[in-house]
């Protein structure tokens, strides 16, 4: 890494001490920026790598809450509003016992990047709790949500920072926020969150847009090869919104996908994953992947294991942050994998990633091939600032246009910086150039 570089990631890790995760994600941008930096001394003289690394603002909270036992219970929410260059603060909410200041940081810095890469008007920032929804009751989930929003409410709004799902954050969450939202503020203001419900503001397609976003990456890369998805065998991790939708449009190309997981351990269906069932089991039962296994003759669950030691072509992790560790990724490589495109944020480790690049796989970085759901919500703020709603074609046709400009821009941008194909370079280099040129335009605030 260049020296000035290195002074500006070892100011981070003295700032932010104990949160490797928000460590990992700026050393993985400061990296590659080197030849952005070679070409651009203004960036420099303005310290604006000294600025976006910093959040704008960072709010932290008390979540008191009374479960149904009558017990008081209390998590701890965060929302880090990190970049607003581009337009208002925007990123998803996540609920999970792992969350921490770290990975809200790293949540919210990738989401400053890919936000700009979408094309659309949006800054970056993310948020959540250590809350768990999954052992929760309905009602202990809309008390914990109104908590939640109860502070939360004093920071956002339409022009300021508008929060979405992520992990643990779908429909029957922002519904919840919204609700209590509207109450408190006395104003129906629908572009304040995004993933809401069809009746009430929400967009047609949001719901699948990441996973669909993701397969349209896919297939933008593959066809720099002359070829498509047409039979081609992959693993997904993961069994959330994000697998299931990506599974959903592999499968409409042709490609046949063979796995979904989730913490207790994988599934594997040589005759490709059953859609309509995986969508019983997971959106309507709240199931666990051995209840997919256990109702499905061809599917075997492994308990533990790795996803990544099923041989595949193709390799989508849709789970979470670090899930293909550097030995997975070699395994994969031995197993003849030749792409691995990320649904989840932030999935492959700096070991990973190293190992695809140095074996030639095709490498598609999660701001740029996740870029579809939040691109999707962009839309949906469009829709709710025109008093619109737009068909589920209009949106899903959206989705791919925007998800195949966005792949020309990373691979232009790798190219103006020397490393042509290189998704890595080409999106953290197209991201930032956009959000430090804004900045350059506003001056030092
Ligand atoms: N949580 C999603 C992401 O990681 C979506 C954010 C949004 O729609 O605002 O990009």
């Amino acid at each position: 890494m260049r020296r000035n570089l290195q002074v500006v990631y070892d100011t981070v890790v003295r700032r932010n001490q104990g949160e490797p995760e928000f460590h990992q994600a700026v050393h993985e941008v400061l990296e590659s920026l080197g030849p952005v930096f070679a070409q651009h001394p203004e960036y420099i003289e303005a310290a604006v790598l000294d600025r976006i690394v910093e959040p704008e603002r960072q709010i932290m909270f008390r979540v008191p809450w009374i479960d149904d036992a009558g017990k008081v219970r209390v998590n701890r929410g965060y929302r880090v509003e990190f970049n607003s260059a581009l337009g208002p603060y925007k990123g998803g909410l996540r609920f999970h016992p792992t969350v921490y200041s770290g990975i809200i940081k790293f949540l919210g810095f990738e989401q400053v990047f890919k936000n700009s890469l979408t094309g659309l008007a949006m800054g970056g920032g993310k948020g959540g709790s250590d809350f768990d929804p999954h052992d929760k009751s309905d009602n202990e989930v809309m008390r914990f949500c109104q908590s939640f929003m109860t502070e939360l409410s004093r920071h956002i709004g339409e022009y300021t920072d508008v929060p979405a799902g992520d992990i643990g954050v779908g429909g029957r969450e922002i519904g919840y926020l919204f609700g209590q939202y509207k109450r408190l503020t006395n104003r129906f203001e629908a572009g304040v969150l995004t993933g809401k419900g069809l009746t009430w503001g929400g967009s047609l397609a949001r719901t699948e847009a990441t996973g669909y976003g993701l397969i349209h990456f896919v297939t933008e890369m593959l066809r720099m090869e002359g070829q498509d998805l047409d039979g081609k065998v992959i693993s997904v991790s993961g069994s959330g919104n994000v697998a299931i939708y990506a599974i959903e449009m592999a499968q409409q190309l042709g490609g046949r996908p063979i796995t979904i997981s989730d913490s207790s351990g994988y599934v594997v269906d040589p005759n490709g994953i059953d859609l309509e069932l995986l969508k019983r089991v997971k959106l309507e039962e709240r199931g666990r992947v051995s209840d997919y296994a256990a109702l499905c003759s061809g599917a075997r669950f492994v308990a533990g294991g790795s996803v990544w030691d099923v041989p595949v072509e193709i390799a989508l992790p849709c789970a979470t942050q670090n899930e293909i560790r550097g030995d997975h990724a070699v395994t994969l490589v031995k197993h003849g994998a030749k792409l691995v495109a990320e649904g989840a944020n932030m999935p492959s480790t700096p070991e990973a990633i190293e190992t695809f690049r140095q074996a030639g796989v095709k490498f598609g970085p999660a701001k740029a091939a996740n870029a579809g759901g939040v691109a999707t919500s962009g839309l949906e703020m469009q829709q709710n600032a025109s008093r619109e709603h737009w068909s589920f074609e209009k949106t899903a046709t959206r989705l791919e246009t925007i998800m195949s400009n966005l792949h020309i821009r990373c691979l232009e941008a790798a190219d103006r910086y020397g490393c042509p194909g290189d998704y890595a370079l080409g999106a953290n280099a197209a991201g930032f150039v956009k959000v430090a040129d804004a900045m350059l335009d506003q001056g030092v605030v």
